[in-house]
Order: C-alpha cells, then structure tokens, then sequence
C-alpha cells in the first residue's frame, strides 16, 4: 500500500480524497496555490506545499511543480481528483515515468477514450451504440455539411477535448452550421487548447444516464448501476439522483453490460463513468466515458455502500476487487445537490467573496462534500461549486423531503448561492414526477427566474 499520497487538486474533492487516504492509514500531501492559502485541503492534510500563483496553468496544472512535490515530500502516489490533470494522459505517464503511482487509468486507456470523437469510434467498434455522426473529427465547413444533412437537423457539434459542457453548440438549421462550429472551435480551442470537432446527432429531450464502473488491474469489471444526470443547465450538471427514476431492472442491465463492454475496450482499469443519452423509447447511445471519479460519484456511494475513492486506492496499489457483480445491490435513493457560489438572478455569475456565517443542515441521510468553513475566501480564479449537499432515504419521495429539509437549513452568508434555486427545483411537481429531461431547465428558465 501507498504510504504517502499527493492530492492534485483542491477543494471539496481534495477533502473528500485526505478523508479517505485517512481511513486507509495513508499520510496526505496536499498541495495549494497562493490564492488557495487559507484553503481547507492545505489545512487538514498532512503536509501542505505551495505549488505556485492563483492562475491554474501556474499551479494545479504545474506539472513540474506537482512532481518534484512528490520528489521532495517522498509520496508515492498522486490522486489527481476530477477536472485539472485527472484526465491529462501525458501527466500520468509522467508520474509513471518518475516513479510515482497515478490514481487512475492508464495513460493509452485515458488516450483512447478522453478524446471524444476517437473515444465513440472506438465504442462502435466493440458494439456499443452510439450516436449518430461523424466519424471522428470534422476538419471542413463542407464535411461538416455533408454530414448535418445526412443525420438531419438539429445537430450538436462538440469539442472532441470537451468537457464540463464546454465547447458543444446546438444547431438547428443549415444555416447556423458554420457560425455555430467557428465558435465551438474558438471554445475548445480557450478552454482545451484544441480546436477538434466533431458532429452528431441531436437526441431530442433524452435523459442523461450514466453507468459507474469499476476495473482492477487482473480483468475483473463491474457496474454500480446508474446516476440520473438530466437536470442541467447550459450542459451543465445541477442535480443528480441516483436510481434514475425511469430505469428498469431489465434496461439496466443492457446498460450496464454496455458499460462493462466500454470498459473492457480500452482496457480500463480504476473508477470510470459512461455516459448516456436514454430517449423517450428507450434506445441508449454512448456519449462519452470519464476516465476519473466523478462529481457526483456520492450518490451512488450511498446506494452502493462501496466507497469509490477507496476503491480508486486499492486498485492503483494494486488489489483486487473484493466483490463481484452480484455481491452489488442498490439500495434506497439517493439525491446530490451541487451548491455553486453565484448568482442565480444574475444569470449565475460566479459571487467571490468571504463567508460570513455559515450553517451547514445534518441529521440522519445528509451528507456534505465541502472545502468551505465560515470566515473562508471564495476566489475568483476556481469553479464556483463550493459544497455537495447529498441526501440518502428508503425511496425517493423520502430523499426529496429530506432534501428540501436539508436545503432550507442551510445557510451561507457573504455569497451569493444557488440554493434557493435548488429548492425552487425540488419543489417543482414535475421533478417530483420525474417527468423531466435534459431540456427541462432550459425549458423553464422563465418559471423559476419570477420566483
Ligand atoms: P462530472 O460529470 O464529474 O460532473 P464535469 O464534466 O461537470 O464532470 O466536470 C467536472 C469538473 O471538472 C468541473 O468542475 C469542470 O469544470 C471540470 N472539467 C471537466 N472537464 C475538464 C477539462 N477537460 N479541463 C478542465 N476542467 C474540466
Ligand atoms: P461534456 O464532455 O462537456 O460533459 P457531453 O458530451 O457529456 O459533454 O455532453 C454534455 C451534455 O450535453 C449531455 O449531458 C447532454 O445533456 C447534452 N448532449 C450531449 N450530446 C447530445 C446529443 N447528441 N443530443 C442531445 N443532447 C446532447
Ligand atoms: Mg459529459
């Protein structure tokens, strides 16, 4: 087992990976930018080394920094969370190289999925349904033509580097094609310094379904079923539950051996997720794999009872599974809340500042992910999701009573947050139906901007 490990991240995800190495009785090295001094994850972990200025090319993208930390600190490991490196191929090669184990998959497998466009050729190879589209990336105005009219409008074109709802444009008509594809490409191009696209069919209101799954290093793969991401705003995640409230035994099951297939085909080892797109007749297609933990892997923590990150350790350091698919039982139900510092009437701008007074619910079932104590600094320079707020219940009513309790009593003060609009969501019939899809929040940005 490791006996050091450096946590190549921040925040709520930073904490959330000291806690584990803890349990597991592994020393923790954070490491924190000077913007990120007072931060929690510099203060619980064991030691803590500044890496360099706010900007995140200068720190937590500091490759060089990051690894002569290990060098100096002598951990033996590197998690690197989601986001930052976590899915930066040449960065686990290089930790490899300088003896340093990654917490993940491996660089090729991360190469093989992470780019999105090569990542579905590879999925219709092994027989996984994907969306239709391009093969691969798009290079001209006039392919891209061709292939829009072939599928047929709408079309969604997407940055193969994409991620975090970044780089993908909707279009509708031919038209919008070559405005809508220069101004992807100038997105990809900021945010993933690659200006790839690629075209696929636009899946009209599906859901958004994910598969969670687990690989050991000696060819066992599992699923942990599903988690309903359909709640988005701008591609965005806001909410997540977990069982999707439209999944039948029989549907995940083709899921989830899809999943495992997607898996098996990159050689996948570690935790991974598989995204879907569920329509309305039940047909699924792949849309991508992350190859990290996720957002909102808490959720199916919690209907699992397996704990993800853990699992992340002992399999880098080289276990096996100790449990095998029908050792895997979903219990219960589970719902995650992201709570973003912003401001929901002012379009969700981000809102820095300090917490003034903070009030965090409790109880039975409520869990919180968080790197945010009263009197901490929200900066500027990082994403705006400050807290988790997950509940757990027998069933789904229960899980959203729970929440509404739990989002009530919280209470941040010196930022602006989303939590009332959290609840606004909650309290909305159709989501107490689960008669919503990916377009809902979309939809209904009028019906909740009045309240
Ligand atoms: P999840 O499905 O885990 O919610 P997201 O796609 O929302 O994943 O991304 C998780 C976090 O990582 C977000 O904070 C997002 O901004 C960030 N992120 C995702 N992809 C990238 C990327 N390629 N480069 C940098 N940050 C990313
Ligand atoms: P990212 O890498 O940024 O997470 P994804 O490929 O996962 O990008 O897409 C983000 C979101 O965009 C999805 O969760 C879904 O809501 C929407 N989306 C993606 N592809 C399609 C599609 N072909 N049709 C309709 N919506 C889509
Ligand atoms: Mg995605």
């Amino acid at each position: 087992m490791f006996h050091k490990i450096l946590i190549a991240n921040r925040g709520e995800i930073a904490v959330r990976i000291i806690r584990a190495c803890r349990e597991l009785g592994i020393r923790t090295v954070a490491v924190f930018s000077e913007a990120d001094r007072g931060a929690l994850h510099a203060q619980i972990a064991d030691e803590a080394v500044c890496i360099g200025p706010a900007a995140t090319k200068d720190s937590y993208l500091n490759v060089k920094a990051i690894l002569a930390v290990c060098e100096l600190t002598g951990a033996n490991a590197v998690h690197p969370g989601f986001g930052f490196l976590s899915e930066n191929s040449a960065f686990a090669r290089h930790c490899e190289r300088c003896g340093v184990t990654f917490i993940g998959p491996s660089g090729d497998a991360m190469d093989r999925m992470g780019d999105k466009a090569n990542a579905k050729q590879t999925m219709k190879e092994a027989g996984v349904p994907v969306v239709p589209g391009s093969d691969g990336a798009v290079e001209s105005l006039e392919r891209a033509q061709a292939i829009a009219a072939e599928i047929g409008y709408p079309v969604m074109i997407k940055a193969s580097a994409g991620g975090g709802g970044r780089g993908i444009r909707m279009v509708r008509e031919p038209e919008e094609l070559e405005p809508s594809m220069t101004a992807a490409r100038q997105e990809a191009l900021s945010f993933f310094g690659n200006d790839e696209v690629y075209i696929e069919k636009f899946i009209e209101n599906p859901r958004h379904v994910e598969i969670q799954i687990l690989a050991d290093g000696y060819g066992n793969v599992v699923h942990l079923g599903e988690r309903d991401c359909s709640m988005q705003r701008r591609n965005q995640k806001v909410l997540e539950e977990s069982p999707c409230p439209v999944m039948t035994p029989e549907l995940r099951e083709k899921m989830g051996e899809a999943a495992v297939k997607a898996a098996r085909a990159c050689d996948y080892k570690n935790a991974g997720t598989i995204e879907f797109l569920l329509a309305k007749d039940g047909s699924f297609y792949f849309m991508e794999m992350n190859t990290r933990i996720q957002v909102e892997h808490p959720i199916t923590e919690l209907v699992t009872g397996i704990d993800l990150v853990r699992q992340q350790i002992l399999i880098a350091a080289g276990e096996k599974l100790s449990f095998s698919q029908e050792d895997i039982r979903l219990n219960g139900h589970a719902i995650e809340c992201r709570i973003n510092a912003e401001s929901p009437e002012l379009n969700f701008r981000p809102s820095p500042g300090r917490i003034n007074a903070l009030h965090m619910p409790g109880g039975p079932g409520v869990r919180i992910d968080s790197a945010v104590y009263q009197g901490c600094e929200i900066s500027p320079y990082y994403d705006s999701m400050v807290a988790k707020l997950i509940v757990y219940a027998p069933n789904r009513a229960e899980a959203i009573s729970k929440m509404k309790w739990a989002l009530g009593e919280f209470l941040v003060e010196g930022v602006d947050t989303n939590i009332d609009f959290q609840l606004s969501l909650l309290r909305d019939p159709q989501f107490e139906q689960a008669a919503y899809d990916i377009g809902y929040l979309g939809r209904n940005e009028k019906l909740w901007k009045k309240r």
